[in-house]
């Protein structure tokens, strides 16, 4: 039989192992029907696991303070210009109250590194919330901690944990972070919160400076090693003051592409229409949730911190990435045929 790319995506669709040559050939040289093709069988894979419901995470942006210095983030150490604020425990359990009472179930607090944040009052929060809300899911993204910090965060009631492995490419990664952060480090960190039976996500931005097609097939084997429960993707967006400044934008169709490819890879995997993604392009969270993503994390951060959680230009915090619209984002999705599903929306094999 004729061997097309038709049948490539077949292949993938039915969880044959593909070569390297076949991801390329998905990677760089589908044509416009073909990537078609393979964004239907994506939908269709996540709608025969998942459903037409949509996983909604109340998002609550911790803090804006961060140790680190990675180039593309807009809330990096050296930003003099970055607004800084952190929320209190009292903050954070207002932030919770809130969300609860807009129906979610799910909480993920996301912050920079803030020293001010140790493992203790992090895990401190946690418990908190775990006693006033024992039936809620917990999601941490609070960066590479030690891995007593992360059982203690377990013991505290944390159910999942999100970081991004950013690129599998060490000299890609060293092009993204300065010296004192390693590619290695995150991965060690990435399998010590697998192994703490974290329900954990890992992911990278599509388009970042430097990153090649290769790069992305490295990511993908990556992501095939570590089996993550989460895969977050979205766009490089350039941030002011930052030293990717100039640099362009990833661009949305290969962001498309690549949720498609994960998808099918991962068929179960719980796959975010990101924020970044939304704020590239108005159509950003329909065009991925009807190429297999299946989870929006609103925003339900205190309104007057929200802009100063700026980790690049312009960052997308009202309509339907606001929490305090979910009519909004009911109707968006019911324009494209889904809705909200509020459950936990844990990961199923
Ligand atoms: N400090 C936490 C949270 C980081 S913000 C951590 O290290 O995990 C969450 C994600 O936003 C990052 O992992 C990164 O992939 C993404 N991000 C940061 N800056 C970005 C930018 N300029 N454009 C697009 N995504 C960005």
């Amino acid at each position: 039989m004729e061997k097309t790319n038709y049948n490539t995506i077949d292949r993938l669709a039915h969880g044959d192992v593909l070569s390297r040559d076949e991801w390329m050939v998905l990677l760089t040289s589908l044509n416009a029907d073909e990537r078609e093709y393979l964004r239907a069988k994506a939908a269709e894979t996540a709608v025969a696991h998942y459903g037409k419901g949509v996983f909604v995470r109340a998002l609550i942006e911790i803090s804006s303070y961060c140790k680190n210095n990675c180039y593309y983030c807009g809330i990096r150490a050296s930003n003099r210009d970055a607004q800084r604020y952190r929320l209190s425990k009292e903050e954070i359990l207002e932030c919770c109250k809130e969300a609860d009472s807009l129906g979610f179930n799910t909480f993920v607090m996301q912050g920079g590194e803030d020293p001010k944040q140790t493992d203790e009052w992090v895990a401190d929060v946690v418990k908190t919330i775990r006693a006033a809300y024992p039936d809620k899911a917990i999601t941490l993204s609070v960066g590479e901690r030690s891995a007593e910090a992360y059982a203690a965060f377990k013991e505290a009631g944390a159910d999942r944990f999100l970081l991004r492995h950013e690129t599998r490419n060490d000299e890609h990664y060293m092009q993204l972070h300065p010296e004192m952060m390693s590619s290695e480090n995150r991965r060690e960190c990435l399998f010590t919160l697998k192994r703490l039976g974290f329900q954990t996500g890992s992911g990278m931005m599509i388009g970042s400076p430097g990153q090649t097609d290769e790069h992305l097939y490295e990511d993908i084997r990556f992501l095939e090693e570590l089996q993550p429960q989460m895969i977050g993707i979205g766009p490089f967006l350039p941030a002011t003051n930052t030293p990717f400044e100039k640099q362009s934008p990833g661009s949305a169709d290969k962001t498309i592409l690549m949720l498609s490819l994960l998808r099918l890879r991962f068929p179960t995997v719980l796959l975010p229409a990101t924020t970044a993604l939304a704020t590239l392009c108005p159509d950003g969270m329909e065009r991925a949730i009807l190429a297999g993503a299946n989870v929006v994390m609103p925003n339900v951060s205190p309104v007057e911190q929200r802009k100063k959680y700026s980790i690049y230009d312009n960052k997308k915090s009202t309509g339907a990435e606001s929490a305090q619209q979910m009519q909004q984002l009911e109707d968006r999705l019911n324009a494209i045929g889904y809705h909200i599903n509020y459950a936990r929306g844990d990961f199923k094999n």
